[in-house]
């Protein structure tokens, strides 16, 4: 029997309506650097919305499935692609605008985008990819900028260049948008690919509906109209973690730092606009900490910040939280899944000092993410909090396969999907009988040891703790006794002398067996990162086999 409920499609066109009617006062502002914020309301922002759309249809011929392209920072020009190309049918494919521009070209080739929205200030990443993009038709820049490099670029290229406001202007500020089956194609973004070509996850209009739903929720975010929420993850990372469609389903305002990444605007415009809410991945956070130590300012007005993308070091929400009454909220995803697979807020009824334990894991799984972690000989291992195995998950808005090219069919790889279709994460951890998940390693990143498993997450977040070291990352290099054994690389504070590795490995003996300590060491003056802002280990094996480590 089927039910007496209205079949209403989760649309994106239904979260913009939403987001600019009821929420139109909220909104969003755009930091600019030296120069007054730029601010507008979602009200305006949905007018912008509309004019975009009329221009994409009706001056770049732009149809339903088409793939509408950003390489762009986060602001609001950002939000209005973010909702007006989904919401008339196209598809956006946010860039990575930090990838190696062989990677880049391949991705746009490989969507067949048509179009590419840029800023200005990004042109010179762009003008030289141009004669490696195959499908692009029309270059739309956003902002200010120099493009006489694009014009150069663009000889014997059929693409044309349009000037964003230009476009914009004189057009109907409302769209009559069309009523789209909710599975369609939303949005796309490629894996960044650290084996083999990049992988795109095709996100659907029912999928982003439901993510934000769950970004929203009190036990995942808990944004509300009365917050302020500054997505420093880009918006090119996995949609910013879904951000921007949450913003506009509860009305929550968003500070956008446009390009000022660095931990200085960064500082300033927390002090200034007192957002309420953050999301970055470790390195920002560790960045800003460090920031604030040498010149401090307040940054108490945030609530709550969320935190993700690798694991958390439990030294840095300590030090956040003691020095600046900040708490991070640690949350665990990846590209295929949306990206929130799990929040670590903390259950109801525990102390204040039974917190902490619950808010250093990954966190527990929502309604609406199902996990299971299979053990090496193809049993499940149970939740007991201490058997580990790989994670897979499943739900709606968790990725069932990967896009296959303009003509290809879905790709489902073995070691990304399991037989019976979960994704399997890569992520090796344990589930407690209450549903938080903790992630010891990547399968691909945990060292081992003559037979047994080093976490690598352990130990540098053990390294972390210690007054100073600033970063540490480890990693597993070939041993000829035991297969492999640790590498730690350090990066100690500029402000403290180096301490005798000795020390450190005292440090770590007070809570790891010792055939766990490393007894190779390297300081390094920064950790190698991805496009990403992730410690970039493939990078720090390389050094090591290539001899550039002593
Ligand atoms: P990439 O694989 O290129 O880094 P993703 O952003 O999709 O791209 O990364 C997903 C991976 O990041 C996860 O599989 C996991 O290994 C890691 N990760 C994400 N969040 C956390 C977290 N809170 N703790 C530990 N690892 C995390």
């Amino acid at each position: 029997m089927l039910s007496t409920m209205q079949d209403v499609p989760l649309t994106i066109a239904r979260i913009l309506r939403h987001g600019t009617r009821v929420h139109g006062g909220s909104r969003i502002t755009t930091w600019t650097g030296d120069g007054a914020p730029h601010r507008q309301t979602f009200a305006e922002t949905g007018e912008r919305v509309a004019r975009l759309a009329h221009a994409l249809r009706d001056e770049l011929g732009v149809r339903e499935e088409d793939r509408v392209a950003t390489l762009m920072w986060n602001n609001s020009e950002h939000v209005e692609a973010y909702f007006a190309v989904p919401a008339m049918g196209a598809v956006l494919h946010t860039l990575n605008l930090r990838l190696p521009a062989d990677q880049l070209a391949w991705i746009v080739n490989h969507a067949a985008d048509r179009v590419v929205l840029v800023n200005g200030s990004l042109i010179p990443l762009l003008a030289p990819l141009m004669p490696r993009l195959e499908t692009v038709e029309h270059i739309v820049v956003v902002g200010p900028g120099d493009t006489s490099a694009l014009d150069s670029a663009l000889e014997g290229h059929p693409a044309r260049v349009h000037a964003y406001e230009d476009l914009l202007a004189g057009r109907p500020d409302a769209y009559d948008w069309p009523e789209l089956d909710e599975r369609s194609a939303a949005a796309m973004c490629y894996t960044s690919g650290t084996t083999g070509d990049p992988k795109g996850v095709v996100y659907s209009h029912r999928s982003i509906y439901l993510h934000s739903m769950q970004v929203n929720m009190t036990q995942s975010m808990a944004l509300t109209d009365a917050d302020t929420s500054l997505p420093v993850v880009p918006m090119f990372h996995v949609n910013a973690w879904g951000l921007p469609h949450a913003a506009l389903m509860t009305g929550v305002n968003l500070l956008m730092p446009d390009r000022f990444l660095q931990p200085a605007p960064l500082a300033e415009m927390i002090a200034t606009e007192r957002p309420t809410h953050a999301a970055a991945v470790p390195t920002i956070w560790q960045g800003l900490l460090a920031e604030l130590d040498a010149r401090p300012r307040d940054v108490s007005s945030m609530k709550r910040v969320t935190i993700g993308g690798a694991a958390c070091p439990p030294s840095l929400m300590s030090a956040f939280e003691e020095r600046h009454g900040v708490t991070l909220c640690h949350a665990w995803g990846m590209t295929e899944t949306s990206p929130l697979g799990s929040v670590a807020m903390p259950p109801g009824g525990v102390s204040a000092e039974e917190e902490f334990a619950y808010r250093v894991t990954q966190g527990r799984f929502p309604a609406g993410v199902e996990a299971r972690l299979a053990a090496p000989d193809g049993t499940f291992a149970p939740w007991d909090g201490s058997s580990t195995g790989e994670l897979e998950v499943r739900g709606p808005w968790i990725a069932g396969a990967y896009y296959g090219g303009a003509d290809g069919e879905p790709i489902r790889p073995d070691d990304k999907f399991s037989p019976d279709g979960w994704l399997r994460t890569g992520d090796v951890g344990s589930i407690s009988p209450d549903g938080y998940l903790t992630i010891t390693d990547r399968a691909k990143d945990v060292i081992k040891s003559g037979g047994e498993w080093i976490s690598s997450v352990e130990l540098e977040n053990a390294l972390m703790a210690h007054d100073a070291v600033a970063e540490a990352a480890v990693v597993a290099v070939p041993d000829e006794k035991w297969g492999e054994r640790p590498l730690a690389a350090v990066v100690f504070h500029e402000d403290e002398s180096a301490v005798p590795y000795d020390e450190l490995r005292t440090h770590l003996g007070k809570d790891l067996a010792r055939w766990q300590l490393p007894e190779r060491w390297t300081t390094v003056g920064s950790v190698p990162k991805t496009s990403v802002g992730k410690f970039d280990k493939k990078v720090l094996r390389k050094q090591y086999a290539d001899g550039e480590l002593d």
